[in-house]
C-alpha cells in the first residue's frame, strides 16, 4: 500500500503530536509516524508523567514520615509494588487513550512503524516484517533523544538501569547507585530514597544540577546529604563489573571509595538526539555530529519543506519547549509568520525540595557581566511555608539594575515547578520589580515570596528587616 499526505509527522511525543493536532486545526492533511502502539512518547510514557507519579507517591511517603513533630504518627507503609506500578500506568494511559481520540477527533492518521527517510518527500516506516511508504508535501521532524550509554559499562546486565528501566519498578534495590547529578538522577533518588532503597548520588561536576545557581541547589543537596548514603561530586565511574553478589563500581574521584558493591545502577548522564536514526541525509536534511538538525526561528531545516523540533533540534530538551516548537512549526508551514520569539524556557527539577529557574541565571549574568540587583526572600519567613512543615526555601529574583525590569528568577522550595509561572509571565510581559511589588499575592501563599522577593529590590519589604545601605 502506498499513502499520500500533506503533512507528515514523524514522532508522536509532546513535540509531534502538538505539530500534527495544531496542522490539522489549520487544515491540513496529516500522518503521524510513531514507532511504539502508543501516543506521547517519551514524556507520556516513560518520561515526565509516570516520574511524576512516583514523585507524588514519594512525596506522600515522606510527608507522612515527617508530620511526626506535630503529633502525628503512622506505622509503616506496605509498599505494594504490582499495585503501585500498574496505577502509575494506568496515569499514562489515560492520557494516552486521550491523545488517541483526539488525534481521532482531527482526522489525524496515526500509523504505527519507525520511519526513515528515502527521499526529500517520501519515508518509509517499517512495523515488524511490514514496510510501506508515504509521499509527503512538507514534513515535520520530532523524533527526539534517548538516554546516553557509556559503551563500557555492561549494559546487558538487568541491575544496570537506564531511567526507562528505573520507572518500572521491577524491584526496590537495597543498595542503588546512581551516576548522574542531574535531574533524571536526582528524580529518581527521591522516588527509590522514599521506597526505602540506600541511595549513593556521583556527579562528575563540582555541584548537582550543573545549570543551576548553586545558591538554589543547595537547601537540595543539605536534604539529601542527610538522606543518602553518600554524594559523591567532581566524582566518575571508571568501570563497573557485575559479580553474582552485585554491581561492584570502581570511581575516580576526590572522596569516593575505589570500589563499592550496588544491587542497581541507574546512568543518567545525560540524552542524546535521535537525528541519526531517520537517514536524514537522503532527504537532504544536515544533521550534525551530536544527531542534531539545526533549524531557524520557524523551525525549519536546512530544506525548506523539512521542519524540526523537540530534542532533535537542541537544548534544553524538555516537553514543553518540543511542544511550543511544534506550534512554531505548524503554523510555519501553512504560511504563517509565526517564529520563535518566547525569552525563556522555564527549568524544574521535581526533587524534594523542587528547584524552577526561569530567565537568566546569576551564574550568566555574572558571566555576561549584565548589571543586576537581586534579592532573595527566605521561606524560613513564609507563614505558608511554615505551616507546612518546611522552612528550607528561597524565591530569588534579579531585575536589571536600572530599569528593574525582571530578568531571572530562581526558586527552591515545596511546588517551586509551580510557583515559577508567575515570574515567567513577568518576564515575558516586561514587567518590572515594583509590577511585582505591588501585584497582590494571596495570603498565606508560596507565591507570596515572588512578591517579597519584589519588595525586597523596591525596598517596601515589612515582613524582613533589611539594613539600609
Ligand atoms: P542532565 O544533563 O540533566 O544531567 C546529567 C548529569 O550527569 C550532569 O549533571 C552531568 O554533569 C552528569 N554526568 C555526565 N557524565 C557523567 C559521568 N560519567 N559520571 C558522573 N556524572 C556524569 O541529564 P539527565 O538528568 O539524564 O536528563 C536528560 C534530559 O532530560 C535533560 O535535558 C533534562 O533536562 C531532561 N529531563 C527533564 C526533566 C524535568 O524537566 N523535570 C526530568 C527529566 C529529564
Amino acid at each position: 500500500m502506498r499513502l499520500k499526505t500533506e503533512v507528515l509527522v514523524l514522532g508522536g511525543g509532546p513535540g509531534g503530536y502538538t505539530a500534527a493536532f495544531r496542522a490539522a486545526d489549520l487544515g491540513k492533511q496529516v500522518t503521524l509516524v510513531e514507532r511504539y502502539p502508543v501516543l506521547g512518547g517519551v514524556c507520556l510514557n516513560v518520561g515526565c508523567i509516570p516520574s511524576k507519579a512516583l514523585l507524588h507517591v514519594a512525596a506522600v511517603l515522606n510527608e507522612a514520615k515527617e508530620i511526626s513533630p506535630a503529633g502525628i504518627g503512622f506505622t509503616e507503609p506496605k509498599i505494594d509494588l504490582d499495585a503501585l506500578r500498574n496505577w502509575k500506568n494506568n496515569i499514562s494511559s489515560q492520557l494516552t487513550e486521550g491523545l488517541a481520540a483526539l488525534a481521532k477527533q482531527r482526522n489525524v492518521t496515526v500509523v504505527k512503524g519507525v520511519g526513515r527517510f528515502i527521499s526529500d518527500t517520501q519515508v518509509v516506516f517499517e512495523d515488524g516484517d511490514d514496510s510501506q511508504t508515504i509521499t509527503f508535501k512538507q514534513a515535520i521532524i520530532a523524533v527526539g533523544s534517548q538516554p546516553i550509554k557509556t559503551p563500557s559499562f555492561p549494559y546487558d546486565d538487568p541491575r544496570l538501569m537506564d531511567s526507562t528501566d528505573a520507572l518500572n519498578l521491577e524491584n526496590i534495590p537495597k543498595k542503588l547507585l546512581i551516576i548522574g547529578g542531574g535531574i533524571i538522577g536526582l528524580e529518581m533518588a527521591t522516588v527509590y530514597h522514599a521506597l526505602g532503597s540506600k541511595i549513593t548520588v556521583v556527579e562528575m561536576q563540582n555541584q548537582l544540577i550543573p545549570g543551576c545557581d548553586k545558591d538554589l541547589v543547595r537547601p537540595l543537596m543539605q536534604r539529601i546529604k542527610n538522606q543518602y548514603d553518600h554524594v559523591f561530586l567532581e566524582t566518575r565511574v571508571s568501570h563497573i563489573e557485575a559479580l553474582a553478589e552485585g554491581l561492584k563500581v570502581s570511581f575516580d574521584g576526590k572522596a569516593s571509595p575505589e570500589t563499592d558493591v550496588f544491587d542497581k545502577v541507574l546512568v543518567a548522564v545525560g540524552r542524546r538526539p535521535n537525528g541519526h536514526l531517520i537517514d536524514a541525509e537522503k532527504a537532504g536534511v544536515n544533521v550534525d555530529e551530536y544527531g542534531f538538525i539545526s533549524v531557524d526561528k520557524q523551525q525549519r531545516s536546512n530544506v525548506k519543506h523539512i521542519f524540526a523540533i523537540g530534542d532533535v533540534v537542541g537544548n534544553p530538551m524538555l516537553a514543553h519547549k518540543a511542544a511550543h516548537e511544534g506550534k512554531i512549526a505548524a503554523e510555519a508551514l501553512t504560511g504563517k509568520a509565526t517564529e520563535w520569539q518566547a525569552l525563556t524556557i522555564p527549568s524544574v527539577a521535581y526533587t524534594d525540595p523542587e528547584i524552577a529557574w526561569m530567565g537568566l541565571t546569576e551564574n550568566a549574568a555574572k558571566a555576561q557581566g549584565i548589571a543586576y540587583e537581586k534579592a532573595a526572600f527566605p521561606w524560613a519567613a513564609s507563614g505558608r511555608s511554615l505551616s507546612m512543615g518546611r522552612k528550607e526555601g528561597t524565591t530569588k529574583l534579579l531585575c536589571d539594575k536600572q530599569t528593574g525590569r525582571i530578568l531571572g528568577a530562581g526558586i527552591v522550595g515545596t511546588h517551586a515547578g509551580e510557583l515559577i509561572a508567575e515570574a515567567v509571565l513577568a518576564l515575558e510581559m516586561g514587567a518590572s520589580v515594583e509590577d511585582l511589588a505591588l501585584t497582590i499575592h494571596a495570603h498565606p501563599t508560596l507565591a507570596e515570596t515572588l512578591g517579597f522577593s519584589a519588595e525586597m529590590i523596591a525596598g517596601t519589604i515589612t515582613d524582613l528587616l533589611i539594613k539600609k545601605r
